[in-house]
């Protein structure tokens, strides 16, 4: 299959300025606060998205209805990735997780009030939101089938019981977007529906902050409960019983976000070694002149070059409307596993410069690690990949 890699002139143009905007007036925000967002408060994503409203960068993937530039997932790669040159830079262009993925979903399965209520402040960067689909064990995590939260119908709309944790964004967020089960069992494949629950729900409560490794995103990861959440009709999102299907709605095109944007946090960690090995000299030459450095600098050279090509293949897909799911999940195993090495590379180019705060490699080390758990773990990609490989075997 012909794969056309190159980006048409707006593309490149908007990825330029994007990269200009992200190095002059992001960068020196995300050194202040040594690359934790949440230090620089509310009043730092206002004054972000304002300076990226001013410079033409903000919110590029949005339907120009609702003040975007309407990328497509191709164009998402080229932009995204250099947002993500800085931990902030997602932010600031409200391209962050889980944001970014809850517009898409809402552009394609919101009802047109939902849109004006929930996705028109959302893509101005007016609220924010979050996901919540993950439960404490024994429920939906890797296996989202597990789904345990239940919606039970309740005169003029639903009551929603359950547990979530690990739920990005959810101090703060204006609504959640809630996957709960309204038939079936934990187990059954189908059965779960999407429902958007206002922040102010007296039925909906964080209950606690997850202590992580990262700690860059918005709102932190929190553990949150549905008891007795009752919402209208008009917050289901889509069809009842249709939640996994819009799910990967979500996921596909999140997941290739996600890769984006880490590419350029890998990028970032490789400069710095780069830069770090063509200064330091040690046993009488430059690191970058010892073999073995070479051979890590080559690798995450090849590792950036595979993860790209990969991901704008599962856009390209995707921007053709395919399902993409072998393509995404080979891309996003893939870009995860080589965003972490190329980072763990640099840190180790770097001594002990790297494991300190001087440079923000070992905050990026942290930040990067997670995704080889969220959007779903290497393993659960590489056992769907290898289920689908063995069902064109015996086609
Ligand atoms: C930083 C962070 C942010 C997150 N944000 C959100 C959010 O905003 N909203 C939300 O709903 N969820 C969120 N999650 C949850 C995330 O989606 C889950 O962690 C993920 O789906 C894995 O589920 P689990 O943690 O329950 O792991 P489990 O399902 O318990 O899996 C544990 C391990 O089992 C292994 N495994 C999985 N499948 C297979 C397989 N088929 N074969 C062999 N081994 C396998 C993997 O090594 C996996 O790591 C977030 C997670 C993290 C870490």
């Amino acid at each position: 299959m012909a794969v056309d890699l190159s980006h048409v002139p707006h593309v490149v143009e908007l990825a330029e300025r994007t990269a200009a905007f992200v190095r002059e007036v992001v960068v020196p925000e995300e050194e202040r606060h040594d690359g934790v967002a949440a230090r620089g408060g509310e009043a730092m994503r206002v004054r972000l998205q304002a300076a990226a409203k001013q410079a033409g960068v903000f919110a590029p993937h949005v339907a120009a209805e609702y003040g975007g530039q309407a990328l497509d997932m191709r164009g998402r790669a080229a932009v995204f990735e250099e947002a993500g040159w800085s931990l902030f830079g997602p932010l600031a262009l409200n391209v962050a997780a889980p944001d970014e993925g809850n517009m898409h979903l809402l552009e394609f399965v919101a009802s047109r009030a939902q849109k004006e209520r929930y996705l028109r402040p959302l893509a101005l960067g007016e609220i924010r939101s979050c996901f919540a689909m993950t439960e404490p064990a024994p429920g939906a995590g890797s296996d989202p089938a597990a789904l345990s939260t239940r919606a039970v119908r309740v005169p003029g709309g639903w009551r929603i019981d359950g547990r979530k944790w690990f739920i990005t964004g959810a101090d703060g967020a204006a609504f959640a977007i809630c996957m709960a089960r309204t038939s079936g069992e934990p187990g059954d494949r189908g059965g779960a529906t999407m429902f958007l629950v206002d922040a102010d729900n007296p039925g909906m409560k964080i209950v606690r902050h997850l202590d992580t490794l990262d700690e860059s995103l918005y709102g932190g990861h929190c553990e949150v409960d549905f008891d007795g959440c009752v919402v209208p009709d008009e917050a289901v999102l889509g069809e009842v019983d249709q939640g996994y299907d819009y799910a990967q709605v979500r996921l596909g095109p999140a997941r290739m976000t996600h890769c984006m944007r880490w590419l350029g946090i890998a990028r970032r960690a490789q400069e710095i070694a780069l830069v770090r090995a063509s200064e330091r000299r040690l046993f009488g030459s430059r690191l970058g002149d010892l073999g073995m450095v070479q051979g890590m600098i080559a690798d995450s050279e090849i590792d950036m070059a595979a993860a790209r090509a990969l991901t704008l293949q599962a856009c390209w897909e995707l921007d053709k409307g395919h399902s993409a799911s072998q393509s995404t999940s080979i891309a996003k195993a893939f870009t995860a596993e080589a965003v972490w090495r190329v980072v763990d590379r640099a840190l180790q180019i770097c001594g002990a410069l790297g494991v300190s705060g001087d440079v923000l490699l070992s905050r990026f080390l942290r930040e990067v690690r997670p995704f080889r758990v969220y959007d779903g773990p290497t393993e659960t990609h590489r056992w769907a990949i290898a289920r689908r490989a063995l069902r064109t075997a015996t086609r």
